[in-house]
């Protein structure tokens, strides 16, 4: 028995970086995927090509998360197709990183509908199926950084630790329910994001990791499955930790 075969899961930002490795986690572990990016039309094919090998149906869908419209369509059209929404992985993100004295409010509102209002649009539109369904998980991508904070990422960290307070009340709101909703806090993952970090911003980060390394998007998509499946279902309004022990 695979560990989510047969649910629905629905991931937003699936086209690169840790969703793409949540997209093959899942396929892979027997789910059915519906997965969404921004522009990245062609890499999401590709997701979509190999993720489809493993026997599952697996769908690519063109929706900005930071739009409240683009996701009530999104949820629509993800349930006309698959019938249902097992587990909602809330993933997509952006950063657009500078010191506070030099943030223009358009790098503060770009992170903050893309990261935080993003988890609300999604959810909002998400729970009604889930209610009816009387069951369902709900992941939402945070990081440590939402708890520590980063110099030139208050933007980042402000979204990241939204997150946090955002996951309780859900929790709390809809666990009656069947309903599960927990984060998880990357700490420092190799993909995009953090490719375009230079070297000595890299190498401070590296010091301070005790695993004395970084984690790879496949170690977060573990922890996904973990909180996917129903090894957790005892487990809500928590906060899972994929850090090295760098938030210790
Ligand atoms: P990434 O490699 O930059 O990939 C970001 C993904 O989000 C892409 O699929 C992108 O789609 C999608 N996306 C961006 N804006 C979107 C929007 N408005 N609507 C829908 N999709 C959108 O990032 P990553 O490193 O995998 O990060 C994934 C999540 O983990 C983010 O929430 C990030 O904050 C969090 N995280 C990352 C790290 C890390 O070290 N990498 C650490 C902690 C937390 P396109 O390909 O179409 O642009």
């Amino acid at each position: 028995m695979k560990l989510v075969e047969n649910k629905v899961v629905l991931i937003t930002g699936g086209s690169r970086g840790i969703g793409e490795a949540i997209v093959h986690k899942m396929a892979n572990s027997g789910a059915n995927v519906a997965f969404t990016y921004h522009s990245s039309a062609e890499k999401a094919n590709a997701v979509v090509e190999k993720a489809a090998s493993n026997g599952v149906t697996v769908k690519a869908y063109q929706s900005d998360a930071s739009s409240f419209a683009q996701s009530e369509a999104l949820i629509k059209s993800v349930l006309e197709d698959f019938g249902r929404i097992d587990v909602l992985i809330n993933n997509a993100g952006i950063t657009r990183d500078t010191l506070m004295l030099r943030m223009s409010e358009d790098q503060w509102d770009q992170v903050i509908t893309t990261n935080l209002k993003s988890v609300f649009n999604l959810t909002k539109h998400v729970l009604r199926p889930m209610l009816k369904q009387r069951g369902g998980s709900i992941i939402n991508m945070s990081s440590v950084v939402g708890d520590f904070g980063n110099a030139g990422q208050a933007n980042y960290a402000a979204s990241k630790a939204g997150i946090f307070g955002f996951t309780k009340s859900i929790a709390k709101e809809v666990g009656s329910r069947g309903i599960r909703c927990n984060a998880l806090a990357p700490g420092f993952i190799e993909t995009d994001m953090t490719e375009e970090l230079d070297e000595k911003t890299k190498a401070a980060f590296l010091a301070g990791i005790p695993l004395k390394r970084l984690g790879k998007a496949e170690e977060v998509a573990d922890a996904c499955l973990f909180l996917a499946s129903d090894l957790s279902t005892y487990v809500s309004g928590q906060t899972l930790s994929v850090c090295g022990a760098l938030n210790c």
